[in-house]
């Protein structure tokens, strides 16, 4: 059975940027069904259980672009006091129309702290090393879902 839409599709896989290796691991998704980025699940469209994909993807079909602008400083007595506010933490921010929005702490300068809105891997190009383990049809709760089911 191929990789193709309303299908469960079982990947191995590792992610590198640059040469070194950011994610690896094992995963079922639901194909077609914006579970995955898209420019990966096209590459793996019509492959079958025991082929091995090399996907190289630009920042545009990846995670974007960096945006310089989507900086800011906070104020590091307004963070819980249980946190640990340390370079690489993420929090996330109530944004101004309630959506939760991720951040990177970059540096800590007395109490200021200086954040990064971006995607950690926005700018970067992926090189995805992926094999395909399984592929089985979706059970209707599954395609209802929009997502896999354990
Ligand atoms: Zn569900």
């Amino acid at each position: 059975m191929t990789v193709a839409p309303d299908r469960v599709v079982t990947i191995r896989y590792t992610l590198r940027v640059e040469g070194e290796v950011v994610d690896q691991g094992e995963l079922p998704y639901l194909h077609g069904h914006h579970n995955l980025l898209e420019a990966l699940e096209e590459a793996l469209e019509g492959h079958e259980p025991g082929d091995q994909v090399r996907v190289h993807l630009s920042p545009e079909e990846a995670y974007g672009v960096r945006d310089p602008e989507a900086v800011a400083v906070l104020e590091l007595d307004r963070f819980p006091e249980e946190v640990e506010v340390v370079p690489g933490a993420q929090f996330y921010a109530e944004g101004s129309d309630g959506e939760a929005r991720a951040f990177t702490v970059v540096s800590v300068e007395g109490n200021e702290v200086h954040v990064d809105f971006n995607h950690p891997l926005a700018g970067a190009t992926l090189d995805f090393e992926v094999e395909v383990t399984g592929v089985r049809p979706a059970t209707p709760e599954e395609l209802a879902h929009g997502h896999v089911h354990g």
